[in-house]
């Protein structure tokens, strides 16, 4: 996958099926979906893939227990079902993982007990094992460091749990493989209409500033928290739909939650949901659920939801986490569809939207990582359809992902990579050198980062530090550090010189010092 070559390839003068503006899990699932369907599909995302909101999750598939709660049935079935197809379609990037919630109240036992037997039923083939109320003593086992002043016993669960950017890169390479041209760093500026119809957008290359016209019969927005800006380029009077809701997470060492299993803890304070989970041998606590006024690409954490994050750690752990044990806290906007004027973003629905404008725009929007195929899916019948593309039926719930492998160790940090690990070993094989970790702090290998500019369209120094590998979130600080190492090999890939070295060092420095709490 070589951006420059697709970037030619794309621009050969030919009318695509389909056209998809925006590159996170929605957009790359349309992608899949349409390129799967043998239909010709462009992928244009402003940034790099999933530099907004899909690498900011809380890395969960899940059925939504949240929503259970709410009452959301259809919304939890579908969850769960897509849970299970993607455990199925990708497992060397989805795994099990048990969740405990921990009990200190009498009534808890049974009202969660029952509610998460509810959950599995659900789940009916596609479940992860049953849950199981726990004793004090079993609760302990998973969860070593829970608070046990008063604690009454635990619920076991089973969700997935994944790596969402490299999911995402997965996602570009399986479009890829299918025939799709995915272009990071490619921004959509305008749309053009013929007899009143969507049928070209214009886009500049964010790297080079190179602009670009790209015809398509069928248009499609698939742009988060962003969903509003195409909206507006396509028809300047249209009605903004989404709004966004902030949700925070920091980072600890393993040494906070140093079990097999998650904290869930399912009403906060403020009736909020937490967890609290092991990934890549760290801890990722979160979340929280603040309405901001204005979508942006980096959105910055906000010190209550910080303090809101470290109090409720503390009062659920032994080991009481401070500000100064905080590796990395980032923030993430969830694309909420609101219904009028409601305030409350947390009551607001987190199923998908499609909606086709007078123009044959199609808007995606809402929804959530686990269900990135049904929405492609949902959305593709209606491109298809006003595009009069040839009906085809969808053939994604069965379709592995790019890389797919089932006997890799989850534990390995290369997992990720599926069966591409062979390629990183040949790397290493040819320049022994590459098989260096980056960094003491990090899982990371040199090679990584030539393969993801080799391969994975990394183009700044940021997509590999952030996106390819997890270093920015898993250490910003030791990120950092490893960033000098990581930009020489990525010019040297890339055949750049010292200014672009120095350029990428600094804006590079500048984002990850607002990933650190001091
Ligand atoms: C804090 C938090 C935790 C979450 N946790 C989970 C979880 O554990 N499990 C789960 O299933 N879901 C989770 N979600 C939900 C999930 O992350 C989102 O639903 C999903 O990532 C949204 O993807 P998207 O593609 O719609 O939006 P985005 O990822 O934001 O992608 C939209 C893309 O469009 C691009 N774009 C914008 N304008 C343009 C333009 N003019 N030209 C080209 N490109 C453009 C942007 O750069 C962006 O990359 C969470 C969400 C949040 C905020």
């Amino acid at each position: 996958m070589n951006r420059e070559s697709l970037l030619a390839l794309a621009s050969d003068g030919r009318e695509f099926d389909v056209i998809v503006v925006g590159g996170g899990a929605t957009g790359l699932g349309v992608a899949v979906e349409s390129a799967s369907r043998g239909y010709d599909t462009l992928l244009l995302e402003q940034a790099d893939f999933a530099q907004g909101t899909s690498s900011r999750s809380t890395k969960l598939v899940h059925g939504g227990v949240r929503y259970l709660k709410q009452g959301n049935i259809s919304l939890v079935l579908e969850a769960l079902h897509e849970r299970g197809l993607l455990i199925r379609n990708a497992p060397h990037l989805v795994h099990h993982l048990g969740f405990v919630v921990p009990l200190y109240d009498w009534w808890e036992g049974p009202f969660y007990g029952i509610g998460l037997k509810v959950y599995d039923m659900m789940a009916g083939k596609l479940g992860l094992g049953p849950s199981e109320t726990l004793t004090p003593e079993e609760t302990l086992s998973h969860i070593p460091t829970i608070e046990p002043q008063g604690l009454r016993g635990g619920v076991i669960y089973y969700d997935g749990q994944f790596d969402d950017s490299r999911l995402a890169v997965t996602l570009a390479r399986t479009a890829h493989d299918l025939g799709a041209i995915p272009l990071n760093h490619v921004a959509v500026t305008g749309i053009e209409h013929e007899s009143g119809l969507a049928r070209e957008v214009c886009a500049v290359d964010r790297l080079n500033g190179g602009t670009y016209r790209f015809r398509g019969r069928a248009i499609v927005n698939a742009t988060g928290v962003f969903t509003d800006s195409i909206r507006a380029l396509d028809t300047p009077s249209a009605r903004p739909i989404v709004r966004a809701s902030q949700g925070v997470h920091i980072v600890l060492d393993r040494s906070f939650l140093p079990g097999d299993s998650a904290i869930m803890v399912p009403e906060t304070d403020d009736g909020r949901v937490l967890f609290a989970v092991p990934w890549h041998d760290r801890v990722i606590v979160g979340t929280t659920d603040t309405p901001v006024p204005e979508a942006a690409l980096e959105p910055r954490p906000l010190k209550e939801e910080v303090d809101f994050l470290l109090t409720h750690a503390v009062r659920y752990l032994t080991k009481d986490p401070a500000p100064e044990d905080v590796l990395s806290c980032f923030a993430g906007l969830r694309p909420l569809v609101s219904e009028g004027g409601d305030e409350n973003t947390a009551a607001i629905s987190r199923d998908h939207t499609v909606i086709v404008s007078a123009t044959g725009l199609v808007t995606i929007t809402g929804g959530k990582w686990t269900t990135y195929r049904r929405m492609g899916e949902d959305c593709v019948n209606q491109a298809a359809q006003i595009a009069g593309l040839e009906a085809r039926p969808s053939e994604t719930s069965e379709m592995r992902l790019h890389g797919w492998s089932d006997d890799l160790d989850p534990s390995d940090p290369q997992s990720v990579h599926g069966t591409d690990i062979a390629g990183l070993r040949e790397l290493i094989a040819a320049r022994p050198e590459l098989g260096e970790f980056l960094h003491p702090s990090l899982p990371y290998k040199r090679c990584e980062v030539v393969w993801a500019a080799r391969h994975e369209m990394a183009r700044r120094l940021e997509d590999v530090l952030s996106r390819r590998t997890r270093a920015l979130i898993l250490d910003a600080r030791a990120s950092i550090e490893a960033a000098p190492e990581v930009a020489r090999l990525m010019a040297d890939e890339l055949g750049e010189g010292e200014d672009w070295v120095r350029s990428e060092l600094d804006s590079y420095r500048t984002l990850a010092e607002t990933y650190l709490l001091h």
